[in-house]
């Protein structure tokens, strides 16, 4: 059957071995996670769902108190606080196995409730973080996958994943990597790419053979409004070593051949460019090579290569609004070096933040946090919150920064997506029993519904029909 009728007699889907495997997976997964981190000196605590706003960037599903009228308690888009309110309390590795709730848009690699592996270490720096964790990765995909990494994963800063790859989560089974030819084609009257800030060029390998109908579909899916280039301009790199392109009007042979020099392109092979304003341009490329990575079959299905970036900016810029959001979350550390430039040049701050990819999937992230109280204040201050905000919001946090907090930092891992990769499968839905659909409803149980007039009246809600 379809989607929907899988998931509305989600009991007989789960019946099917396909999915009864996964979940026998992801349950032997589970039990090698406990093993290693109790292993390694760690205890699960729970902490608590019924909270109040975590800031990780989504809006928060929220629990009206009938105890309480008019209030509403926030479930947790993360235990973030609570794990380092553990630190601060002296149990120095905290683990926990946890659900969080994130009020996003869905898509196939996200649940509104989904699993974290949550962890937190304190008297750490940056790299005992990434050296414990790498450990952790390296055991589940040696017990469970007897896949053996005998190397450290590599490290890429986000600066340079993102120039190289156009992704802060590069998948690094091939290479295909960004080449910025914009001075090669200045001067010769093409104004996309004279008006353009930047001229990416990539070159896919053994590709000269696309025929035009290929190519056109190409141009119009980078073209769709998900990806949103305006263009797409081809050379192909002939055997007899001539070049044949889309812009053949504007560009001789010689110029060609300076830009299939530029991206060590041979014959056979075809090069793609995309122009415009960077970050855009970054992006589209990015979607371009990935699918052209799977569609010539540049790595093998069941090859996994892990990546470390590091360095992220502390903040980001919203181009709507002009506001700085914390990248990560807002209890992340800044860079000890980029202090002074908080106010100065916000988005010049690097911050000791860190996320693993493993074959373009994002699969952990973390950071060392701030343990101060003066310089928590001043990154909420960077961030626009006032300090009444601030007080009624992180007052606990910055209150237990006061009584010894030690130097403390971790990760979280996404588990319905670690499993599903390890598992070589793209959609999470199938590492979780009962799943909720893409409008974030569950059509079994037919959930959310509406609260009878009884329950309203004693959590003391009105429905306003117009709202
Ligand atoms: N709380 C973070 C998250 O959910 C992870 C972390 O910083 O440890 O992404």
């Amino acid at each position: 059957g379809g989607e929907d009728i899988r998931m509305k007699y989600r009991y007989l889907d789960i019946r099917r071995n396909p999915i009864k495997n996964n979940l026998i997976f992801r349950h032997q997964v589970t039990m090698e996670v406990r093993k290693y981190l109790s292993d390694h000196g760690f205890i699960e605590v729970e902490t608590p769902y019924l909270i109040k706003s975590t800031p990780e960037g989504a809006r928060d599903f929220v629990v009206p108190s009938r105890m309480n009228e008019g209030q509403f308690y926030a479930l947790p888009q993360s235990p973030q606080t609570f794990k380092q309110l553990l630190m601060v309390s002296g149990y120095d590795r905290y683990f926990q196995i946890v659900k969080c709730f994130r009020d996003e848009d869905l898509r196939s690699d996200r649940q509104p409730e989904f699993t974290q592996i949550d962890c937190e270490m304190a008297f750490v720096n940056q790299q005992d973080v990434i050296s414990t964790f790498e450990g952790l990765i390296k055991y589940l995909f040696e017990k469970e996958k007897n896949i053996l990494f005998k190397n450290a994963f590599p490290k890429i800063t986000f600066n340079e994943a993102i120039k190289r790859f156009g992704s802060d989560k590069p998948d690094m089974r091939f290479g295909m990597e960004f080449n910025y030819i914009k001075d090669l084609t200045k001067g010769f009257n093409f104004k996309v790419f004279d008006d353009a800030q930047t001229v990416i060029a990539i070159c896919a390998k053994g590709a000269g053979n696309f025929t035009r109908k290929k190519i056109d579909e190409l141009t119009n899916w980078v073209k769709r409004p998900q990806i949103g280039a305006k263009g797409l301009i081809y050379v192909k790199c002939n055997e007899d070593g001539s070049f044949k392109s889309s812009v053949d009007k504007f560009f001789n042979q010689t110029c060609l051949s300076k830009w299939a020099d530029n991206c060590k392109a041979e014959k056979g092979d075809l090069l793609l460019v995309l122009s415009g304003k960077k970050s855009s341009t970054q992006k589209q490329m990015s979607e371009l090579r990935l699918r052209l990575g799977k569609e010539l079959e540049l790595y093998k299905k069941d090859e996994y290569q892990p990546v470390w970036v590091v360095d992220f900016p502390l903040f980001e810029l919203d181009e709507e609004s002009g506001d700085f959001h914390a990248m990560h979350h807002p209890f992340t550390s800044p860079k000890n070096e980029d202090v002074d430039l908080l106010f100065s040049s916000p988005e010049k701050v690097r911050a000791n933040a860190y996320d693993l990819a493993i074959n373009g999937v994002e699969v952990g992230g973390g950071s060392i946090r701030i343990h101060d109280r003066i310089l928590q204040e001043k990154v909420f201050n960077c961030l626009g919150f006032t300090k009444d905000e601030v007080n009624s919001q992180f007052g606990f946090l910055l209150n237990a920064f006061e009584y010894g907090a030690p130097p403390h930092g971790g990760i979280a891992f996404g588990f319905d997506r670690l499993c599903a990769l390890m598992a070589n499968q793209d959609n999470i839905r199938d590492f979780i029993a009962f799943p909720k659909n893409n409008s974030g409803r569950d059509t079994m149980i037919d959930a959310p519904s509406e609260l009878d007039d009884i329950q309203k009246k004693e959590l003391g809600i009105k429905i306003i029909d117009e709202i």
